[in-house]
Parts: structure tokens; C-alpha cells; sequence
């Protein structure tokens, strides 16, 4: 169908809301994106951008990289006193982006601006308060939206925490992520913004939990005495983290609907995930990007909907689950260490299991 002059409302500017923004504005749409937050500021750390997220923002037109990303050689595992025990290759679908998610959310937000699209900061719009005649809720993990759509969906807590923090690299970082594992622990560590600055993202068992969030202040002297079994260079770079920011992690179920006609649910808002296999905002540009497509394929906005929650429904839930199903394998403890040891030298090919299906998709080859 054509856009052109079709009033369209995006609630939410993060990644998933600025790329459905992108994709619409494109098609010709009168976009409007709300965005609660005061201003689009250096929010959030590092984002692993894998080879499907990078096919998306393809599909949405953006064929460079956004600035500052350190294209990855590989994953290292390590023990947590640090020794490398396997070296996992770039899977088969392309190499890695490691990013900053503001460079990601500015690339974005310059490309949706220019194609005509108006941000609004600021602007909290409570369920039923969005105009026009399509309406993109891209209002993240707890989205109110949601509930109109799909009724109330209760958040357990998962039982683990999340520490993330950037620190100076002080010196030249190869190119690749670190995987390290400990009993009850795991730290994933990669270099951002050229080599200047390495993310950590520090997840731990915890039972004591209440509050959610993602952007919760810690106390580093916290994090570094919890994480102080951890040794060799990722034990100095825990040492010197003097910011870090708390996650709580929360399960909630993939949305069974996506859509009423004339509102779709898009990104968190629709499949929150747990951050095990990096893949949240790589789904939320896969959604843009085949949110876009249906809108030129379909005759009206009912029937571009029904075919974007069709065509991503089932693809998000099980990218979802895979997820779910890291969690116990980075975290296992003696005995079990013992056979995971064995495994991750044969080559680490369990831990990676299922992700090539992952990688190995195109939004802009899916059938709509
Ligand atoms: C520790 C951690 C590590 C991660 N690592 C990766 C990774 O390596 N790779 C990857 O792909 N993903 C990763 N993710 C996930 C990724 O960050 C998210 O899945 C993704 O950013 C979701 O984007 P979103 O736009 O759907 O939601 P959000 O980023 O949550 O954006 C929602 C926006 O909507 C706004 N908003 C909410 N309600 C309203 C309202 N009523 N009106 C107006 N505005 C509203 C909010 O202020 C917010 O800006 C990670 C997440 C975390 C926490």
C-alpha cells in the first residue's frame, strides 16, 4: 500500500521505536515519534549487533556501520581465573558488530529525521493517547501498550542480576569477546567505541531480588568484591570500574497477540528477552524491518499487521527460548564444571547450539 501523507505514531524512542520510525518515514508516512525521556542521551552500554541485525538495518536502508563499531574476530571462553579454554570463530553468517547503543540510537534517529520523520521528547503517551492511523507501541519491557493488546503479562524475576559497566581499555583490546565463566557467574567483556573502551556485562545468581529496571545505580565496591574470583586481565578491569549500573533480570512471556488492527507491538514490547544470546535489539531491528515490508506488500494497515505479527511471532519466541536456555549453561558448578571443561574444548559447539538459525536470517528475504 502507499504511505504517502498516512499519519503514523511511534511510542517509544529506543532502538526498536527510531528503526520502525525509520522504516515508515521511508515509505512516506507523517511520523511522529514520542519519547518519554527528556532527551535521546547516552543511555545504555555496548550491544553486540550480529549478522541477522545487520541484515535488517540493510533492509531499513543503512549499510555502513555506525561509528565506533569494533568488528569482532571471535568469542574466547575462559575459566574464570582466565585461561582461554576455546576459541569460537565468527559464525558462518558474518561477523559480530560490537556497538555503543547510543551510536546505534543516533545512526538511527539522523537516518528517520532525515527521511521526514518529527521526534517529541518528553512525551509520555499513556495507552489509547496515540493519534493517527497507524500506531507503533516500541515502549520497551514493560510496555503499557501491551496490555490493551494483549492483556496483563506478569514479571518473574529470573533469579539473576546483571552488572554492567564501561571501562578505559588502556591499551590496544583484540577484536573479540570474552566469555568468562565462574560457579553462579558469568562476565561477558568486548571493546567499544574503536578500541578505546571495553564493555562488561557481570550476571550473577541472586535470590534477594524485588525491584525492576535496567538502569539501576550499583556500588563498584560491591561489584568488585562480588566478582573477585574473577582473575587474570578481566580481574583487572573489574578492578578498575568506577560506574556500574544494575539489571535486574525479568521473564515475561512473548505477546500471544501483536496487534488489533491498528496498533502493533514492536522490540521489548512485544518479546522481552533475557540478555543470553545478545539478541534483543537485533529482533527489534528485524521487526522494523519486516514491519516496513509488510506496509508495501499489503492492500491496508489491518492486513500489513496481520502479516507482520505472523511473520514474527514464532521467529521471536524461539530466539527467546534459546536464550532462556544459555542461563544454566554459563552458570554450571563442580561437578558439572568438569564436563562443561571437557565440551568446551571439543570446541564449544554446545554452548553455540541453535545460534546459526539465529544469525542466518534476512528480514528482507522472509516470506510475507
Ligand atoms: C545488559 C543488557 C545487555 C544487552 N545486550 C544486547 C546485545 O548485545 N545485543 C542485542 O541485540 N540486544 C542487547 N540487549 C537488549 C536490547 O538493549 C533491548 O532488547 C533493545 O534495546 C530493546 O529496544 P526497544 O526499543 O524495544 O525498548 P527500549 O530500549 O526499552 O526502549 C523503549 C523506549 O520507550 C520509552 N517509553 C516507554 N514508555 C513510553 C510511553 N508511554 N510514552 C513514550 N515513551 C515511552 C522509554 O523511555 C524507552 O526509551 C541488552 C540489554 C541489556 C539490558
Amino acid at each position: 500500500m502507499d504511505l504517502t501523507g498516512c499519519p503514523a505514531t511511534i511510542v517509544g524512542g529506543g532502538i526498536g521505536g527510531m528503526a520502525a520510525a525509520l522504516a515508515l518515514a521511508r515509505a512516506g508516512a507523517l511520523v511522529t515519534v514520542h519519547e518519554a525521556a527528556p532527551a535521546l542521551t547516552e543511555v545504555g552500554a555496548g550491544l553486540q549487533v550480529s549478522a541477522n541485525g545487520q541484515a535488517a538495518l540493510r533492509a531499513l536502508g543503512l549499510a555502513d556501520a555506525p561509528a565506533g563499531a569494533v568488528v569482532s574476530t571471535g568469542t574466547v571462553m575462559r575459566g574464570h581465573r582466565g585461561r582461554a579454554m576455546t576459541r569460537l570463530p565468527p559464525p558462518a553468517a558474518g561477523a559480530t558488530w560490537y556497538v555503543h547503543r547510543a551510536d546505534l540510537l543516533s545512526m538511527l534517529t539522523e537516518g528517520a529525521q532525515a527521511a521526514g520523520a518529527r521526534i517529541v521528547t518528553g512525551s509520555r503517551l499513556a495507552p489509547g493517547e496515540a493519534g493517527g492511523d497507524l500506531v507503533v507501541a516500541a515502549d520497551g519491557s514493560r510496555s503499557a501498550h501491551r496490555v490493551l493488546i494483549d492483556g496483563p503479562a506478569e514479571a518473574r524475576f529470573a533469579g539473576q542480576v546483571a552488572w554492567r559497566a564501561l571501562v578505559p581499555a588502556g591499551g590496544t583490546p583484540a577484536p573479540e569477546a570474552s566469555l568468562t565463566m565462574g560457579p553462579g557467574a558469568h562476565v561477558v567483556s568486548y571493546p567499544l567505541r574503536g578500541g578505546r573502551l571495553m564493555n562488561l556485562v557481570a550476571v550473577e545468581e541472586r535470590r534477594d531480588w524485588t525491584e525492576e529496571g535496567w538502569r539501576l545505580p550499583g556500588d563498584p565496591a560491591e561489584f568488585r568484591r562480588r566478582f573477585s574470583a574473577f582473575g587474570g586481565p578481566l580481574g583487572d578491569l573489574i578492578a578498575r570500574v568506577e560506574e556500574v549500573n544494575l539489571w535486574a533480570l525479568h521473564l515475561r512471556p512473548v505477546a500471544e497477540r501483536w496487534q488489533d488492527g491498528r496498533t502493533a507491538l514492536l522490540g521489548d514490547a512485544a518479546h522481552p528477552t533475557l540478555p543470553f544470546a545478545a539478541q534483543g535489539a537485533c529482533l527489534a531491528l528485524e521487526d522494523a524491518a519486516i514491519l516496513g515490508r509488510a506496509l508495501a506488500l499489503a492492500t491496508d494497515i489491518p492486513d500489513a499487521l496481520r502479516r507482520y505479527e505472523a511473520a514474527r511471532r514464532t521467529r521471536a519466541a524461539r530466539v527467546v527460548r534459546l536464550a532462556g536456555g544459555n542461563a544454566w549453561r554459563f552458570h554450571v558448578r563442580w561437578p558439572l564444571t568438569w564436563g562443561r571443561a571437557v565440551v568446551l574444548r571439543l570446541g564449544g559447539g554446545l554452548l553455540a547450539r541453535g545460534m546459526d538459525a539465529v544469525y542466518d536470517h534476512d528480514p528482507a528475504t522472509v516470506a510475507l
